[in-house]
């Protein structure tokens, strides 16, 4: 009830939540009163969390922040959405979005844009916008994101508020609307790094329903909590520290930094040398996924349908017109294009192979520390519109966040401190593949 009272108060400005069920969020938060009586309570009893419009609900509409997917009622819960229910968790309702996540601002969604609560007027981040928005204004304890590209972890670090994205294959994808599916992982936006590890207690694990969910033993991620820094080995990748880095930024950054070192870590210092070719690399393979993931919005099986065409081919071409956005539609033709016969050599091909070297800079920077600390975004939030017509300079803003999925490995942002202007800035920390473990416990310090 608080938190839907605090919705009531400041949803009409934070503009947060596309479906809120008031009345199933009361119904499940009536059943936790009774479930905690028992002796034996899910670890998420009671707690209200919201979720990114584009994991599947069963019964509650699931729009994905596009026309196409507009009254899309899903018949089955995603298996995160139906674990968080297995802890007793309390779903809130569906919060917005970029159009199919493809975006780092959260104006590209249909059904509202949310603002950022530090700063009227100012972007919340993308694409998970609404799910860090929702938690930094207290509308809800914590909610669900997806990050393709740096989707939690942006929007977390513009908003003040925890995000991580796990490693490629920790968390299941079933029932994630797919963006990218080689990138694409979902994961917790919340207060702060206890429940963040609470959160991934409940979200983590194999599925058999997501064959790319790796089977591996998931570790009680709170037990990291309690540990220090102490000796611990944090790389700081010199290429995040390049020009166009905001000065305010760097500082933040870098008075974490040496919180750590104060702490007893030992800091050395990285060179992942492909960093220049992330961004580059990132949007063709996205894209190239995306053109083939969203080939199945033809008005056919899912979605929205063109009634007045009158041949096939119409309707297909129909829906889709009217259905995607500027921003899909673009990114459906860059990865057509990059696809295509004649063309997939030296574009698709090429931007795996240097996906590969991404990961192998990874690789060789772990061998002499146990974490990346480095910047989330080079900017604080800036200004709703003002990059509206320029989505390179928008793409290039990601260039700190896509290499961790690139690479498939973890990364989390820690609210770090505040620009001059008041906007929060974030820390990133990212680690070897299925380490969240040193990511929460660096977290945790930073804290
Ligand atoms: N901003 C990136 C993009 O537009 C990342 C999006 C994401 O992580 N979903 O593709």
């Amino acid at each position: 009830r608080s938190c839907l009272d605090r919705i009531d108060k400041v949803d009409g400005e934070v503009g947060a939540f596309i479906t809120l069920d008031r009345e199933g969020a009361l119904e499940q938060a009536r059943k936790a009163d009774i479930e905690r009586k028992r002796e034996r309570v899910g670890t998420l009893c009671g707690i209200p969390v919201a979720i990114k419009d584009l994991l599947c609900t069963k019964d509650m509409r699931t729009t994905c922040g596009s026309q196409m997917l507009a009254d899309f009622i899903p018949p089955y819960d995603a298996t995160v959405v139906e674990k968080i229910k297995g802890q007793g968790g309390v779903i809130l309702g569906k919060v917005s979005m970029d159009e199919f996540a493809m975006g780092s601002t959260s104006e590209s969604c249909a059904f509202g844009v949310p603002q950022n609560p530090w700063k009227k007027g100012y972007v919340a981040g993308g694409s998970s916008g609404g799910s860090a928005a929702a938690v930094s204004a207290g509308e809800c304890l914590a909610s669900l994101g997806s990050d393709t590209g740096g989707s939690i972890r942006q929007p977390a670090s513009l908003c003040g508020v925890i995000g991580m994205k796990p490693t490629y294959g920790r968390v299941s994808r079933y029932g994630l609307v797919a963006f990218a599916s080689s990138l694409d992982q979902v994961g917790p936006l919340c207060r702060d790094v206890t429940d963040c590890a609470i959160l991934m207690n409940a979200i983590s694990g194999h599925d058999q329903r997501d064959s790319t969910s790796v089977r591996i033993d998931v570790p009680d991620f709170t037990s990291f909590l309690k540990e220090d820094v102490r000796g611990l080995r944090i790389g700081v990748p010199r290429e995040y520290f390049s020009a166009g880095l905001h000065p305010q930024v760097e500082r933040v950054v870098r008075s974490g930094i040496d919180l750590l070192r104060q702490a007893g870590a030992v800091v050395v210092d990285i060179t992942l040398p492909h960093t220049e070719y992330c961004v580059a690399a990132y949007y063709l393979i996205a894209p190239a996924e995306a053109s083939s993931n969203l080939a199945r919005y033809d008005g056919v099986n899912f979605g929205r349908r063109d009634m007045k065409a009158d041949t096939l081919m119409s309707m297909y071409k129909d829906t889709r017109s009217a259905g995607f956005g500027t921003e899909v539609k673009r990114r459906i033709l860059i990865g057509t294009y990059a696809l295509s016969s004649g063309y997939y050599d030296a574009y698709y091909k090429k931007a795996s192979q240097v996906r590969t070297m991404i990961l192998r800079d990874f690789q060789a920077a772990y061998e002499s520390c146990d974490v990346l600390v480095s910047p989330v975004t080079p900017t604080p939030a800036w200004k709703q519109g003002e990059n509206s017509d320029n989505p390179l300079a928008v793409y290039l803003s990601d260039i700190l966040t896509i290499s961790a999925n690139l690479a498939g490995i973890p990364g989390i942002s820690v609210p770090g401190g505040f620009s001059s202007d008041g906007l929060p800035i974030g820390i990133q920390i990212q680690g070897r593949h299925f380490d969240e473990g040193s990511l929460l416990r660096v977290a945790y310090a930073l804290e």
